[in-house]
């Protein structure tokens, strides 16, 4: 059976090759993204594949975007949910943090992805894999701090992190799994051209991850290979 799996921040980076590999496993794709006029690459990938991934346009912090697409999804049931829309925010050192910067960067990768949540429950409830991923990152751990600073975008993940534990407690009476996914150190725009990975070898080893994940997971923080990150 095809499966059905939506992705945020679709248009590049670790979203857009989401979007691609599923694709190509020949799954059926919703590719959401901000502006999906100037997504060239992912325009593309849709025409390649013959409607099995459509575009569709969603800023994750606009909740009548939100509920537009859980409106297409009324009737069709989703396996898999990506949250994985992100952004670093403002630099931001002690003494140096743009409040206002920090608030819209916690619109972004706190809030949304729960209203993401929410307005997709049913859809993904009816689903088979019934399956849930936030993309956190390691900077959201407080166990993996040795460095300090990254106040903004380490704060907004590690409530990405609460509020993934909080969902997966909540949904789990509907058999639905949720998890907080840390996909390595990735060459994107926001990895930057020294970090460790290429997005193919990331969501590679995460598709592999995911394909693993059932309700005894939830709840957990976890790498790219499926093992424990410490709080
Ligand atoms: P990129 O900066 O390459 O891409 C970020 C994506 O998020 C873009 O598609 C961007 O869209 C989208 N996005 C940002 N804000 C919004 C918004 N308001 N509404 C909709 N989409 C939005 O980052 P990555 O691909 O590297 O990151 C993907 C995820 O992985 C993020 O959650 C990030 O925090 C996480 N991560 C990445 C790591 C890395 O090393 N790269 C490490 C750990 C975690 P647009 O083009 O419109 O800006």
């Amino acid at each position: 059976m095809t499966e059905t799996v939506v992705i945020t921040g679709a248009n590049r980076g670790i979203g857009l090759m989401f979007a691609q590999q599923y694709a190509e496993a020949g799954a059926r794709v919703l590719a959401a993204c901000r502006h999906p006029e100037q997504a060239r690459e992912l325009s593309r990938l849709a025409a390649k594949t013959r409607g099995r991934v459509s575009v569709h346009p969603l800023d994750v912090t606009n909740p009548a975007q939100i509920q537009a697409l859980a409106g297409i999804l009324t009737d069709t049931p989703v396996d898999i949910l990506i949250n994985n829309a992100g952004s670093y925010g403002p630099a931001s050192a002690f003494g140096d943090t743009d409040v206002e910067g920090w608030l819209e960067t916690f619109r972004i990768n706190t809030v949304a992805p729960l209203k993401i949540m929410e307005a997709l429950v049913e859809p993904v409830a009816s689903g088979r894999r019934r399956l849930m991923v936030n993309i956190s990152s390691k900077m959201g751990s407080m166990a993996d701090n040795g460095s300090g600073g990254s106040y903004i975008y380490r704060s907004t993940k590690a409530a990405l992190n609460a509020i993934t534990v909080s969902a997966a407690r909540d949904l789990g009476a509907r058999g639905i799994t949720v998890v907080a996914l840390h996909p390595g150190w990735v060459r994107t725009d926001m990895g930057g051209p020294d970090a460790e990975i290429t997005t193919e070898q990331s969501v590679t080893a995460m598709r592999q991850t995911i394909s693993h994940l059932t309700l005894v997971d939830s709840g957990r923080f976890i790498d790219i290979d499926g093992s424990d990150i410490p709080w």
